[in-house]
């Protein structure tokens, strides 16, 4: 008998990222992570430069520094922050704390991966719910709860879809929910929001001793590669976490990017500014070409072809011209493709070549 996991670790389907490399191509468009189309931050660069020597030291497990910087930064109390390697490493700590065998997770139905894999992990029960207009439907959602309900998940902005849903609708929700239902806000996609009705959960995170707000370094940032991620949360949920989390769960190149992502001047605003610009240039451009573009009010646009193998047949031919884009099959979306807001270059090309493929395709 070889050693065997619990039997619903093997219904997990791996995560499958982006691709980043295309045989053939040395230098490929990757269009197909959401990473902030500026890279890493120069200030961040001389930070990683400066701190490596240190890295034989074990990092400030309590992330300290960062805590303030972040308190200081979004004008929260640090005590209610915790860090993570990404905000995956704080989803997959909820997931293990407050679900298990027994309860139920609720997510949308093309919600983000994570929160499936987290949630099966953990032991929980996965219930998806019906979306609305690929949009978080409240009313599906709270449909659905029951009483082994523990944990409910919504990204807001969403990924793969782009769609997210107002503060009316995020307060209705938490109204709705039992008091003993933990609501996990994924806002990784805050920084590029433009709406004025949107809030990443701040306010309703001070306010309830039962919402977190998870956000991180990975998109707008440009810190990927570094895994930084943290979540504000009432004291209750900081306290479990801090119980169970990793002992030294950033690294300390980590940890010092973080404060010094939060100290480059203008880093945000210009990001967002060109986000918004690209975003809206690429849209049209999609839609001149005769493609279905979803509203989108994060850093990608959601492509949809109408059928599987049209998208297919998109995504095969970007490839060749050495365009990588993202295929959403394994969300429920096989008739669609994400396409990642790069540099103006980048959002040109990625037109040109899907103007190719329309051409050869006969629109
Ligand atoms: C990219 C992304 C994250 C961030 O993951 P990290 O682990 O912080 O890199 C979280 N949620 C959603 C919806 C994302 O798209």
């Amino acid at each position: 008998m070889s050693p065997r996991p619990r039997p619903e670790i093997l219904t997990i389907a791996p995560y499958v990222g982006g691709v980043s490399k295309l045989p053939g191509h040395s230098h490929p468009l990757k269009l197909s992570s959401n990473e902030g189309a500026f890279g890493v931050p120069p200030g961040v660069l001389a930070t990683l430069h400066a701190v490596m020597a240190e890295a034989y030291r074990y990092p400030d497990g309590s992330s300290a520094e960062l805590r303030a910087a972040l308190g200081r930064f979004f004008d929260l109390d640090p005590a209610q922050i915790v860090c993570g390697a990404g905000s995956d490493d704080i989803i997959y700590q909820l997931c293990l704390a407050y679900g298990g065998a027994g309860t139920e997770l609720i997510m949308t139905a093309h919600g983000f991966a994570i929160y499936e894999i987290a949630g099966i992990y953990a032991g929980s029960k996965v219930i998806r719910v019906p979306e609305r207009n690929l949009t978080t439907d409240v009313d599906a959602i709270l449909a659905a709860v029951t009483q082994r309900t523990t944990l409910v998940f919504i990204a807001n902005p969403n990924n793969p879809t782009g769609s997210m849903i107002d503060k009316t609708e995020v307060e209705r929700l938490r109204q709705g929910l039992p008091a003993d239902v933990l609501l996990v806000l994924d806002a990784a996609y805050a920084e590029y929001v433009d709406r004025a009705d949107y809030d990443a959960g701040i306010d309703l995170v001070s306010r309830t001793d039962n919402t977190v707000m998870t956000r991180t370094f990975s998109k707008i940032f440009g810190m990927g590669g570094l895994r930084l991620g943290w979540c504000f949360a009432p004291p209750g949920v900081t306290d479990v976490l801090n119980r169970v989390r990793g002992p030294f769960n950033c690294s300390v190149p980590a940890l010092a990017a973080g404060v010094a992502a939060l100290a480059e001047p203008g880093w945000i605003e210009r990001s967002r500014a060109h986000n918004t610009q690209w975003r809206a240039w690429t849209a049209g451009e999609f839609r001149r070409l005769g493609l279905k573009v979803w509203p989108s009010e994060a850093n990608f646009l959601l492509v949809d072809f109408g059928t599987p193998e049209r998208a297919k047949a998109a995504d095969v031919n970007l490839r060749s011209q050495g365009v990588i884009v993202r295929g959403v099959a394994s969300y429920g979306l096989p008739q669609c493709l994400r396409v990642t807001i790069g540099t103006e270059d980048e959002c040109r090309a990625v037109v040109a070549a899907m103007a190719r493929f329309v051409d050869q395709a006969g629109g």
